[in-house]
């Protein structure tokens, strides 16, 4: 095998997002040499794209507003399945966190007394996203960047160079977490532009590297959301958690075909835009559910006089969670009443003048007439769900974000599992990877600080992660599948097929014999997978790098798969056909992931079975003082007789 560079440093952050920088940050400000790597350009991150705002109970707006309100809107949002202390965390520590990327640099938008401007969003009982017109992601990072750049000029006066003790590894992918007697001892990587592989050793690695829309036809996410940082984890021996919630976001837009799936920002919503079908009808007010009847206005007028007046009216039916408003633009479409091109209508033009929604929302207005020659401010969208963001992840300490199971192990933002329930309220992303970012970092920089002895990685392993990433140049050959050696696979050609048979069958709305087609689908693209096949050489060759993250797909997709079957009930972002109701005593079980194979010579019996073993586990019970924070009559409708018991 080639020589592979190696480097040392106390604290690996894989991932340039939101969590990864604010976990980078925290791990350089307790005094760790820290080395952030991402496989994108720095500052192009998912992050980027985030619209509407982040969520934090500060009370400009509304000032009955207040942490416990968060925590029970999070809570109800997420179905109640949500790791309760991360929501509680979450829900104290948010305002904090936007208060600090302020004296960072952030300019937030302003109330009209001067402080930061908070927005209506689904869910969310007060107006509490902070936002940067629909552009908060950009000056999260742009902020969070800065931050970095002044800490690397300190080190510049300290040490002489800018990169002493914070280093950005950009355009870099890390395919394996490598340990030493059960301790995580560094990450494998290659660089995208030379081919080139390099090991960054550390006792400590925090996996930041975003969700998994990548494997689904539909969605709104960008090249890089493959499920990495969950494969990762699975490899590396910690479980995911809760990986049958898919959150299908209700408004994506469809049409045209080349742009399907993009993001229309819930902002819209929040704003005063309405959801109509093909007859004109405002069909939200047919599909308020039981458990949120109380809290949603039963007529139009009423939601109608809840922007201006809500404390004494109730929100419109438009800004109930995600999921309740992904499945009805489903069901309307599915009766005939969608728009021609498969959506439904939402329209701001005829609630708002034009200078309003070109203030408030300007990128929604460029990208509807860039890419779909629509005016925004004069005429409806056309909108439909598209698969956005992962409730799954890994399974972590709350207070800690360490990974179960895997020393040196740390996980925050999307790819962690347990903040959001079955179902995350919007804005509640950029909250929690700033709020378990940070808490990242820093538990991530005390386990560095407290590993006397330095696990260094093994020879062995760094030569089985280098055989591993080549095989793709030499698939032809390969006879190593549990088959017959077979031609070449081509790696696009497998994607496309992942995608459809994720997005056909373990979708929006799923069914027993759909999912266990799926799953022979997948065991049929892995076996095919091993032989993905590129030509040319190493440098810059996308080819390769999707050969490569087509373990990741499948793995994650075989996860999503096998939990979505084996939970029979409906409950947020996991809609089953089958068994329609939410059943409360699915309440307090998790489902857990964890990777089970290849071993030896068992890859043909690995291609029936699958990879990936499940099971169940109970979750904690919830602390009393914040089960006090809700009605009894609330609680009734989602804690099981037990819990109510207790
Ligand atoms: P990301 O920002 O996704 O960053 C992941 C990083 O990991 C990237 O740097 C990537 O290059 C890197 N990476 C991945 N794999 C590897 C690897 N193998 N090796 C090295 N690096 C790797 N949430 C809100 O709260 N409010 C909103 O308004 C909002 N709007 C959104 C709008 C859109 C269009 C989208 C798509 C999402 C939106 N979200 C919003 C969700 C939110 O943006 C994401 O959940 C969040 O940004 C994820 O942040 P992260 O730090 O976990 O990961």
């Amino acid at each position: 095998m080639a020589h592979v560079d190696r480097q040392a440093w106390d604290v690996v952050v894989v991932g340039a997002g939101g969590a990864g920088l604010r976990a980078a940050i925290e791990a350089r400000e307790a005094g760790m040499r820290t080395a952030v790597i991402c496989k994108s350009l720095f500052g192009k991150a998912h992050t980027v794209m985030a619209e509407g705002g982040i969520a934090a109970s500060m009370g400009n707006a509304n000032e009955h507003d207040n942490w416990q309100v968060h925590f029970r809107d999070t809570m109800r949002g997420g179905k109640f399945l949500n790791q309760w202390r991360m929501a509680e965390l979450h829900a104290r520590e948010a305002p904090d966190r936007v208060w600090e990327l302020e004296t960072w640099g952030a300019l937030f938008d302003r109330t009209a007394d001067g402080r930061i401007s908070q927005r209506n969003f689904g869910g969310h009982e007060y107006p509490r996203l902070a936002h940067v017109g629909d552009r908060t992601g950009l000056e999260l990072i742009r902020t969070l960047q800065q931050k970095i750049v002044s800490l690397q000029q300190e080190d510049e006066r300290e040490f002489g160079a800018y990169d002493a003790r914070l280093k950005v590894f950009q355009e870099c992918t890390v395919t394996r977490v490598l340990k030493t007697d059960g301790r995580v001892s560094g990450a494998f990587c290659y660089e995208r532009e030379s081919g080139r592989f390099f090991v960054l050793e550390a006792p400590a690695v925090v996996l930041a590297t975003g969700g998994i829309g990548k494997s689904f036809k539909v969605t709104s996410n960008s090249w890089e959301y493959t499920g990495d940082g969950h494969a990762l984890a699975l490899l590396a021996g910690a479980p995911l958690i809760n990986m049958e919630f898919v959150q299908f976001h209700p408004t994506g837009m469809v049409w045209p075909p080349s742009v399907k799936g993009i993001l229309v920002t819930e902002s819209v919503r929040g704003d005063g835009g309405v959801l109509r079908n093909s007859e004109g009808k405002r069909f939200m007010f047919d599909y308020i559910p039981d458990v949120f009847k109380e809290k949603y206005a039963q007529t139009e007028d009423e939601g109608d006089r809840w922007y201006e007046d809500p404390d004494n009216n109730r929100r419109p039916p438009e800004l109930l969670p995600r999921d309740e408003v992904a499945r009805a633009i489903n069901a309307e479409v599915k009766a005939g009443r969608g728009s021609p091109h498969g959506g439904v209508y939402l329209d701001v033009s005829t609630r708002m003048p034009a200078e309003v929604i070109k203030r408030r929302l300007p990128s929604m207005h460029h990208q509807f007439k860039e890419l779909a020659d629509v005016d925004i401010t004069a005429e409806p969208m056309e909108v439909g769900p598209t698969c956005h963001y992962v409730m799954g992840g890994v399974d972590v300490e709350p207070d800690t974000a360490a990974a179960t199971g895997v020393p040196g192990l740390f996980a925050a933002g999307e790819v962690a599992g347990g903040m959001h329930g079955s179902n995350r309220l919007g804005g509640n992303s950029l909250s929690d990877l700033l709020v378990f970012g940070r808490r990242a970092g820093l538990h991530a920089a005390e386990y560095a600080a407290s590993s006397a002895e330095r696990p260094v990685p093994d020879p062995l392993q760094i030569d089985a992660a280098e055989a591993e990433a080549l095989r793709p140049f030499s698939a032809e050959v390969e006879a190593d599948t549990g088959r017959e050696p077979g031609p070449a696979e081509n790696p696009y050609t497998l994607h496309q097929e992942l995608q459809q048979a994720m997005n056909d069958l373990v979708g929006i709305i799923r069914k027993e014999s759909e999912m266990f087609e799926a799953l022979k689908r997948l065991a049929d693209l892995r076996v095919r997978a091993r032989r993905a096949g590129v030509e040319g050489h190493r440098q810059y060759n996308p080819g390769w790098h999707l050969a490569i993250d087509l373990r990741n797909m499948l793995l994650v997709s075989e996860c999503v798969a096998r939990a979505a079957l084996e939970r029979e009930e409906s409950r947020g972002g996991h809609t089953r056909d089958d068994h329609p109701a939410m059943d409360r005593t699915w309440r307090n079980i998790n489902l857990v992931c964890e990777f089970a194979g290849p071993q030896g010579d068992a890859r043909a019996a690995e291609a029936a079975l699958g990879q990936i073993r499940l099971s169940r586990r109970e979750t904690p019970p919830i602390r009393r003082d914040l089960l006090e924070l809700f009605e009894k009559d609330e609680l009734a409708k989602y804690l099981t007789d037990e819990e109510l018991s207790r």
